[in-house]
């Protein structure tokens, strides 16, 4: 599932190619068909993110789009191609030199038209982003009066927004916490520490596109760009010995996702 610093991403790419203009808004698939009437050559105003929910803000009215597992855009210049499949929305402007622009959605777990007070109410229930100006101290009430496990909480958008499984796996190992501890447990100082890092992981996906969470120097390559495989500490690493000390790595569901870990390295 894109993880939050993949949304913001495709606001700003989204924001910069229509906002400010026209924007013929279509629903091929027919399934967005009547909402999208309703916005269909109208200004867009801006494109926003929080966590893993999109905003299109159309005046009063919002395009909001959560991609879920499978959802997906693609985007391209001058014509679009002829539709195909479960093209569930279309955008089309004239991008900022008149040749044209779109972008298409698929598969994805929300596409709806809200007001901009549902949009809020939306909003009020996910817990603050990393990656906009918002209040860690909101995430850490939570996790401190929570029995459940740090690993489950960091993958619940009411406590923390914006964070998926690959941060989750990561952000543990990086601060050496096992996933298992109870949030009642995790301290303050370990968690100022924990956003601090997330803040500067996440700001470097959005830079990059990718989600690059080892220093070069834990890295099978030391020098040049991480490689896929050596991208992560322990996400998708289940067998391999830990970078640091050796262990195999773990993993076993957790909320429904595969958890990473170190047993030795995150023994606590
Ligand atoms: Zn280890």
């Amino acid at each position: 599932m894109p993880e939050g610093h993949t949304l913001f991403r495709l606001a700003r790419q989204q924001h910069a190619a229509f906002a400010g203009r026209e924007v013929h808004v279509t629903s091929p698939q027919g399934r967005f068909a009547a909402e999208a009437e309703l916005v269909d050559g109208r200004v867009l105003d801006e494109v926003t993110s929080w966590g893993k929910h999109l905003f299109a803000v159309f005046g009063p009215d919002v395009v909001h789009v959560h991609l879920g597992l499978y959802g997906k855009y693609t985007s391209g210049t001058g014509l679009p191609p002829e539709p195909r499949g479960a093209l569930r929305m279309r955008w089309e402007g004239p991008g900022e030199d008149g040749e044209g622009v779109w972008t298409d959605l698929r598969g994805a777990t929300a596409c709806e038209l809200l007001t901009d007070g549902e949009m809020g109410l939306i909003l009020d229930r996910l817990g603050p982003d990393p990656l906009r100006r918002s209040d860690p101290a909101k995430a850490f009430a939570r996790i401190s009066r929570s029995r459940v496990t740090i690993g489950a909480l960091l993958m619940d958008q009411a406590v923390l927004a914006g964070v998926g499984n690959v941060y989750r796996a990561e952000i543990l190992f990086r601060h050496r916490i096992s996933p298992f501890r109870p949030g009642k447990a995790v301290t303050e100082a370990e968690w100022t520490a924990m956003w601090a890092d997330l803040v500067t992981l996440m700001k470097a996906g959005v830079r990059s596109g990718r989600i690059i969470t080892t220093r070069p120097e834990d890295r099978d390559r030391k020098r040049g760009a991480a490689s896929r495989t050596d991208a992560s500490y322990v996400y998708r690493r289940t067998g391999l010995p830990c970078r640091i000390c050796g262990t195999p790595v773990r993993t076993e569901v957790m909320v429904g996702r595969n958890l990473f870990w170190c047993p030795t390295c995150q023994a606590v």
